[in-house]
């Protein structure tokens, strides 16, 4: 039997694990960190995801995630438009859910290693991976350690090389926040999120041009003078309790295309491609792409006459066609966010012209899979 070794440990590689444990392939798994652990996310899930995540028996009910089915979207100045959230979603944070997640990985007979990959080397139909403790060989590589890893750098790919000029903050807060509403704040080249998860906690997450941070030297002043704009944050930062001592920050987030597949190694989640997150989508992207490439690697570990290339092939067209066109949309749409007059433009229109709002809405996200 073929076995396959994943390389990173988010909701896209503990999900292929998972799935290619049940149908009996050999599956490692390598993740960098150890769980529980917190990541920058704004932790709304789209429920397009559901019926996956239940056919597995694995939606987190007894987490307790919040349920949101409203939308509300505010612009610098702090004008806001309102509005139903037709599909909707759920609120659960990562430090539990993956956490969760890797514990079903292991029962399920996951081999999981807490190393870092550093290497990977591809020869005559087999692959060698190298962490700082060990050396494997693997069948198949599933490329699944998120949106930038030293790996990448290792892979030659070339969104790397260009410097991407976003950074990432995260906090959970216990605040006065309306269950059921995920709501989106814009400031001077940036948004913000905030949404209930477990235990009635809100997070609240944001993206911003490292500009804001560079002009006024530290993550606070920039929060006072920047997010506080907007009526709507001013509010919220001052009357939070702050649950982590320091935010969770990330920097260099890139929305560069990238390819589903390079160097034979087959990318899943954010290592495929990354979509903008004021869509809301990019777990339930990494969540939809591992069940696809899962099909297909199913299909090549049971047909001797499916090849490499015919998977490699395969996997290719079906992410770019559920996928491309959903990240090109995220990434027009934050071009509307961070100024003035357009933040101003897209709440007006969000509140004036309603079905155009639920257009570019169900744009960017898919239907329920
Ligand atoms: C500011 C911000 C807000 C967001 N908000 C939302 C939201 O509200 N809703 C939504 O759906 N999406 C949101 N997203 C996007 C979402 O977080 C990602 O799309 C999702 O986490 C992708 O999952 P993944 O499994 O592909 O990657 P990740 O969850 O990033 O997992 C990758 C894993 O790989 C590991 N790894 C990396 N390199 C190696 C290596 N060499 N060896 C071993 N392990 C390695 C890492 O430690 C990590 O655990 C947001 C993103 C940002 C930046």
């Amino acid at each position: 039997m073929k076995n396959v070794t994943i390389i990173g440990g988010g909701l896209a590689g503990l999900l292929t694990a998972i799935q290619l444990v049940r149908a009996q392939i050999p599956v490692t798994l390598f993740e960098k960190r150890h769980y529980p652990f917190h990541r920058v996310c704004g932790e709304y899930i789209s429920n397009e995801t559901l019926p996956f995540l239940k056919s597995l028996n694995l939606f987190p009910e007894h987490l307790q995630p919040s349920h949101i089915n409203k939308f509300q979207l505010t612009s610098i100045n702090g004008k806001a438009a309102n509005l139903p959230l037709n599909l909707g979603g759920f609120g659960i944070s990562r430090y539990a859910l993956d956490h969760w997640l890797y514990q079903q990985a292991l029962q399920d007979g996951v081999k999981v290693f807490h190393e870092e990959v550093t290497k990977i080397e591809y020869q005559e139909n087999q692959f060698e991976l190298s962490t700082s403790k060990s050396t494997i060989s693997s069948d198949l590589i599933v490329g699944s350690f998120g949106k930038r890893s030293r790996l990448d750098i290792n892979l030659g790919r070339s969104f790397i090389k260009k410097r991407s000029p976003y950074i990432g903050v995260k906090y959970h807060i216990l605040t006065d926040h309306p269950p059921d509403l995920i709501a989106l704040h814009n400031f001077k080249n940036g948004y913000c999120g905030i949404s209930n998860i477990e235990d009635g906690k809100s997070n609240l997450c944001y993206l911003s041009h490292r500009d804001n941070l560079r002009n006024t030297g530290n993550i606070k002043t920039m929060e006072e003078e920047i997010l506080y704009k907007n009526p709507f944050l001013k509010h919220i930062f001052q009357n939070s309790d702050f649950i982590f001592d320091e935010p969770e920050t990330i920097n260099e987030i890139s929305f560069e295309s990238k390819d589903p597949v390079e160097h034979h190694v087959l990318m899943c989640g954010d290592a495929a491609g990354m979509i903008t997150p004021l869509c809301g989508n990019g777990m339930a992207i990494a969540i939809h792409s591992s069940k696809i490439l899962s099909e297909q690697i199913i299909q090549f570990c049971s047909n001797p006459n499916f090849t490499r290339g015919e998977l490699e092939d395969s996997y290719t067209k079906a992410w770019t066609s559920q996928f491309a066109a959903r990240l090109r949309v995220g990434r027009q749409l934050q071009k509307l966010f961070g100024a003035n007059v357009t933040s101003n433009l897209v709440v007006g229109m969000a509140r004036s012209l309603k079905p155009l709002a639920h257009y570019l809405i169900s744009k960017t996200h898919g239907r329920p899979f």
